[in-house]
């Protein structure tokens, strides 16, 4: 969904947001029932995963001497092996829903080094292009609508 503002070969020599630590664990991506079901018929019959509040997240294995935990998706040579098929949560990174006061609203996570050297300006304007897409999603699967975090930046607001 973001290929306006991220290349595909950018992404191949990042991977950052397909690891996480303790500290930002929260942001693995939301695994619904459907996608779960998907993971295991077609990706990892094996895969395991953790129960939180009415969805899953993917079961990681923590890297030994390191507070690290790589998506079990995650191909280190190839990338995600779920292609166009990956949750949503990832389809939209690094733009994040969040919930501001009882307000649904897009924001932009800090961490992806790529998108964050356009303008705020430009980011907020393709955020309103994918704005209904997201809302809708999150209609659906309110799951992924995170507590907003103080100094995130807002892209766009549903004004309904
Ligand atoms: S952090 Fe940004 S550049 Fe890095 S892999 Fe994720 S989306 Fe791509
Ligand atoms: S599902 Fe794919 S894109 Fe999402 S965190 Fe895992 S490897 Fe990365």
């Amino acid at each position: 969904m973001l290929s306006k503002i991220l290349a595909k070969e950018e992404c191949a020599k990042c991977r950052i947001c397909c690891c996480f630590d303790s500290s930002d664990i929260w942001e693995a991506p939301v695994i619904t029932q459907s996608k779960a079901n998907k993971i295991l018929k077609d990706y990892n019959a094996k895969q395991k995963f953790l129960s939180k509040d009415n969805h899953y997240i993917l079961d990681m294995e923590k890297e030994a001497d390191e507070d690290l935990y790589y998506c079990s998706m995650l191909d280190k040579h190839n990338g995600c092996i779920m292609k166009d098929e990956k949750p949503f949560d990832c389809r939209i990174w690094p733009f994040r829903i969040m919930d501001l006061n009882g307000t649904e609203v897009i924001t932009l996570s800090p961490v992806c080094p790529v998108v964050k050297t356009h303008s705020l300006e430009e980011l907020s304007e393709f955020a309103k292009e994918l704005a209904p897409a997201i809302f809708e999603e999150a209609k659906v699967n309110p799951q992924i609508i995170k507590p907003y975090i103080n100094g995130y930046p807002i892209l766009a607001v549903n004004a309904d």
